[in-house]
């Protein structure tokens, strides 16, 4: 392979979001008491439970995302006997501040960006807006190896749409050829990039099995080493 131009994803691939998230909800879980009323093993438990229900009401179009963003704390804390919209509007909003300011990494993040950046150009390539991803790359320090950050807010387009990708191809002077992206979801990133001719390396952490044949694929960040 004549790689030149290495994409990779962040939520999930490198910025560790189910940790981070956690971590958010727990501190806000304390700072508006609401330990008052259950403990947070219950709380978060619950709050899965209705976040999943919430989102896959979304994803139907059955709910707008800023009722998602309030009513997922409203409705697990009323389970509880806290029946207050405004506590959860408010918990809401301060989860969104919240979150993209926490640091955790996926292991060997920063490990394998130190080894790519010597050998490649490294380009970040996420779906979010822009705001809060640099946000998120900038607290975890991670900001300084991209050669470039693209967001599809930025772009206009989102992972998996091919323009989104002739878009960073065409920005960084690359071809599909000279080019690999590295993911965690198998739809928005390896077949994204897959359909226009990208090699891809699949960061398959939780071991799923799929029908798809990805180029690579690795179980941890450090088994890239063996690719690249
Ligand atoms: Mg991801």
């Amino acid at each position: 392979m004549d790689i030149k131009s290495v994409l990779i994803d962040l939520d999930k691939t490198l910025w560790d979001f189910d940790k981070n998230s956690n971590e958010t909800i727990e501190e806000l879980f304390y700072k508006f008491e609401a330990d008052k009323y259950c403990s947070f093993s219950d709380y978060i438990k619950k709050y899965r439970e209705i976040n999943n229900q919430l989102w896959e009401d979304y994803r139907n179009a059955k709910l707008e995302k800023d009722t998602l963003i309030w009513s997922r704390y409203y409705l697990s804390l009323k389970h509880f006997g806290l029946d207050n919209k405004e506590l959860a509007q408010e918990m809401g909003q301060q989860y969104l501040k919240l979150s993209p300011t926490k640091t955790k990494l996926i292991p060997h993040s920063i490990e394998i960006l130190e080894y790519l950046q010597k050998k490649y150009k490294i380009y970040l390539v996420t779906n979010g807006f822009t705001e809060v991803q640099y946000t998120k790359a900038r607290n975890c320090k991670i900001e300084k190896y991209f050669d470039r950050i693209f967001t599809s807010e930025e772009v206009g387009y989102n992972k998996p749409h091919q323009l989104f990708f002739d878009f960073v191809l065409k920005n960084t002077n690359s071809t599909p050829e000279n080019s690999i992206m590295i993911g965690d979801d198998i739809n928005v990133d390896i077949i994204g990039a897959a359909e226009k001719g990208i090699k891809t390396i699949w960061c398959n952490f939780n071991n799923e099995a799929i029908d798809f044949k990805p180029d690579f694929e690795v179980k941890n960040l450090l088994d890239i080493k063996e690719i690249l």
